[in-house]
């Protein structure tokens, strides 16, 4: 089988859609916490495994040889993700999988929140399993389906300078891991993916200009200010000042990917951020 956790996710929706429309999916399994968010795969005849990361014994049993997986990273960031995804690593070492894949962070990414993703590489490679490292780059939908607040202060509030991301959307990451998890040779690699085009946020406001007719600014502001900005819109200080970080990173040019993984894997460029930005004005 092919196995997905976090199936019901952004992403692993993704995946799970783009692996229908290449293998049968009495293949495929997805991993979900909640069976309910999971009632459409099912009917279209997805197996479905119900398993936690934070119950090491749902995870019994639930892999056989000869599987291929895509362990993709959790968002609980307070409940120890290392120690999370371990558990998924050690069940699928237990099984002897034949290939397990994960969803990593670029590998010049020093924000702190590269941190569980350089740990969870370290348990993989250690593991012994065969293992394909998908580095993601940064998603264009973590700017585009935070559209709000932008549009209502007509101003684009980062804290990364001049400094450029090379994005690309969800779709694009997904495909990749497809390629990874349909084709053959993936053992033991790394891939560094990103967007074909890297871009700045002075260019990004000057796109929503373009597509809104209005007039959006880029408002520079220092990575203490953003927190505060973050935390006073609700989010928790520590996670505030994480997303924060990233911004610091991106000034450092720490998320261009200029690798060509991404592109070269899914064989078609990959989707410009202008299109994500119509997509998400369209709602
Ligand atoms: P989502 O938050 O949409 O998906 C996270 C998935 O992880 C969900 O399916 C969730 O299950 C599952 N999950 C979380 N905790 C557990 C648990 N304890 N046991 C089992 N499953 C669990 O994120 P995306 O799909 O957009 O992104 C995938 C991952 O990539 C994120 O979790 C994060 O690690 C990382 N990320 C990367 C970004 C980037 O720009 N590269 C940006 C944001 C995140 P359920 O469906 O039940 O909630």
């Amino acid at each position: 089988s092919i196995v997905v956790t976090g199936a019901t996710g952004h992403l692993g929706s993704h995946v799970v859609e783009q692996l229908l429309e290449k293998v049968p999916a009495e293949q495929v399994t997805a991993v979900v916490r909640d069976e309910a968010k999971a009632a459409g795969l099912a009917a279209r005849g997805v197996k479905l495994a119900v398993a936690d990361y934070n119950a090491p014994e749902t995870f019994d049993g639930l892999f056989a040889a000869g599987d291929k997986v895509l362990l993709i990273s959790g968002n609980e960031f307070d409940k120890g993700r290392v120690g999370q995804h371990t558990v998924v690593i050690e069940a699928a070492r237990a099984a002897g999988v034949a290939l397990l894949a994960y969803t990593s962070a670029p590998g010049g990414l020093t924000a702190a929140l590269a941190d569980d993703h350089r740990a969870t590489e370290e348990v993989l490679l250690a593991s012994g399993l065969p293992y394909s490292l998908l580095r993601n780059g940064w998603y264009h939908e973590n700017y585009t389906e935070n559209l709000a607040p932008v549009l209502e202060h007509g101003a684009v509030v980062q804290a990364a300078g001049d400094g450029r991301v090379s994005s690309a959307s969800r779709g694009d990451y997904a495909a990749a891991a497809v390629a990874v998890l349909t084709g053959e040779g993936h053992e033991n690699t790394t891939y560094e993916l990103g967007g074909d085009e890297a871009w700045s946020f002075a260019e990004y406001a000057a796109e929503l200009s373009r597509q809104t007719g209005r007039e959006i600014v880029y408002n520079a502001v220092s990575v203490e200010a953003l927190t505060g900005i973050l935390t006073g819109a609700g989010l928790p200080a520590p996670l505030a000042g994480m997303l924060a970080g990233v911004d610091a990173s991106i000034e450092k040019g720490e998320l261009v990917v200029s690798s060509g993984d991404l592109s070269r894997l899914i064989g078609r460029p990959t989707t410009p951020l202008a299109q994500a930005v119509t997509a998400a004005l369209k709602g």
